[in-house]
């Protein structure tokens, strides 16, 4: 058969380890690890192609480049790349402020400086400083949270998913917990509600439709196998048109009446009412605490700016059956998470410390002029390489929460407009992600676009110089 003859011919014309090793570039690059885990790499990339080969199709047979220069070229761009860091620094020209590839929210200064202490030795992240007891990790910020958020107590977990996980598991196993049609969300990927009640071992009871839910829904689904009634806020989505859903108020009320707990999975845990600066309602995690809900919980690196971490806030009674299910330490952070968050959340406690030192409330709050300002700056810099070989202009765009946060509501802001004239946008904006470091960008009407809101000032002679990789010899 042609295609075992081809298969054979490619495996037995395949360069040996020996031989690659000796190729200059991949002998260079491999100066950067230990020997050992350098030739543990190569061997792995060697391997893989063989399998490749193995089970390939004809017509993907035809496509294996075997080189052995180019073979060796594309391993030692690996090499390269496991000798720095896999989680490496980023430009983010998306505009896309809690990008979750990009690592959701940038820490304060604050944050950075609490992980690094925390870091360097040892720490009293669960211990009591005084008595020198056994101490519970989640005291380092419950009275932050309680004092910002009105609640009782508080607990913290990995993420928002672990927090919903153990709450619901914690409320209602083996009970029922009621939600509202229009509120089953898939958060990306593997977090979607009818799976996560499962999970956590509860019976999930659908009401009402996807676009209207009301009060009686709730009410006529309740019944003695009832163990909590579930908001969840539609964080990605919007339902427009012909809706209704049941405030957080009415659904705790009724929730109490029948003596239930009522809990709202708000997503991002917004503490700053973000209309006074103009921008899209976020619901508060206060105000779900003041209607009622006896249990909110949202995530640590969304709206609030902080590390990873799901953080679970309301009636201590509740929060005390909460803190004993063994999946809150499965699920628990560590002193790097507690340090930064508690720094986090002191920046909450003034105004003015929050719009100056909080990235998230930063970027959020600069202007369309700000950003605009800062773009023909920069473009003037990179004028010179860019012309004859690309169109450029500032122009009104918008920004986007991302994560989930601020659903199909832009934020106005300004952008760069980019027109290469001899390369196509999807070649212009890979060039700028293969970048060292790799700079992010959006494309929008045949163009690649680069929104500032952002870019950070040390991002700026990354940029630059990318500009200049880019254009210069083109
Ligand atoms: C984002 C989100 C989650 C998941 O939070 P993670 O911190 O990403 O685990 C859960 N529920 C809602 C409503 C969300 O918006």
């Amino acid at each position: 058969m042609i295609i075992e003859e081809k298969r054979k011919k490619l495996l037995n014309s395949l360069i040996g380890m020996p031989n690659l090793l000796n190729i200059p570039v991949l002998n260079e690059a491999l100066r950067k690890l230990p020997q050992l885990y350098g030739n543990f790499l190569v061997r792995n990339e060697l391997e893989k192609l063989r399998q490749r080969i193995l089970t390939a199709e004809l017509s993907e047979l035809d496509t294996i480049d075997i080189e052995p220069e180019l073979l060796a070229a594309d391993i030692a761009r690996l090499i390269h790349d496991k000798a720095a860091p896999s989680v490496y620094p980023a430009v983010n020209a998306a505009g896309i402020i809690l990008h979750t590839a990009l690592g959701r929210s940038p820490l304060a200064e604050e944050a950075r400086m609490a992980v690094n202490t925390a870091a360097e030795g040892y720490s009293t992240v669960a211990i009591d400083r005084y008595s020198g007891k056994r101490g519970d990790r989640y005291l380092h910020v419950q009275d932050l949270l309680c004092f910002l958020t009105g609640a009782e107590a508080a607990c913290v977990v990995n993420n928002n998913s672990a927090a919903t996980i153990v709450l619901l598991n914690s409320m209602a196993e083996g009970k029922e917990v009621i939600v509202s049609r229009g509120q089953l969300v898939e958060i990306g990927g593997s977090f979607r509600i009818p799976d996560v009640m499962m999970r956590s071992k509860v019976v999930m009871v659908e009401v009402g439709t996807t676009n209207k839910t009301h009060l009686r829904d709730y009410k006529n689904a309740i019944s003695e196998n009832t163990g909590l009634l579930l908001r969840v806020h539609a964080s990605n989505y919007l339902i427009t048109g012909f809706t209704q859903s049941v405030p957080v108020m009415e659904m705790a009320d009724l929730a109490h009446k029948h003596d239930l707990p009522m809990a709202d999975d708000i997503g991002s845990g917004c503490l700053i009412d973000l209309t006074e600066f103009g921008l899209p309602h976020e619901p508060l995690v206060q105000h779900s605490i003041r209607d009622g809900a006896d249990l909110v919980c949202f995530s640590g690196d969304k709206m609030l700016g902080g590390p990873q971490c799901g953080i679970i806030v309301g009636k201590k009674r509740y929060i005390d059956i909460i803190k004993k299910n063994p999946l809150v330490r499965a699920f628990r952070c560590g002193k790097l998470t507690y340090s930064a968050l508690e720094a986090t959340l002191k920046l909450f406690l003034d105004r003015e410390t929050l719009l100056t030192k909080h990235p998230v409330m930063r970027l959020l709050t600069r202007t369309p002029e700000e950003i605009g300002r800062k773009e023909r700056v920069f473009l003037r810099k990179v004028k010179s390489f860019l012309d004859g070989k690309c169109e450029t202009k500032v122009i009104n765009g918008f920004s986007q929460m991302g994560s989930g946060s601020l659903p199909g509501r832009d934020i106005p802001s300004k952008v760069i407009q980019l027109k290469p004239l001899k390369m196509t946008v999807d070649d212009l904006a890979n060039r700028f992600r293969k970048n060292d470091p790799p700079v992010y960008t959006r494309i929008e009407n045949e163009a690649v676009i680069l929104d500032f809101r952002t870019v950070f000032p040390k991002d700026l002679p990354h940029l630059q110089i990318a500009f200049e990789m880019i254009f210069k010899d083109w």
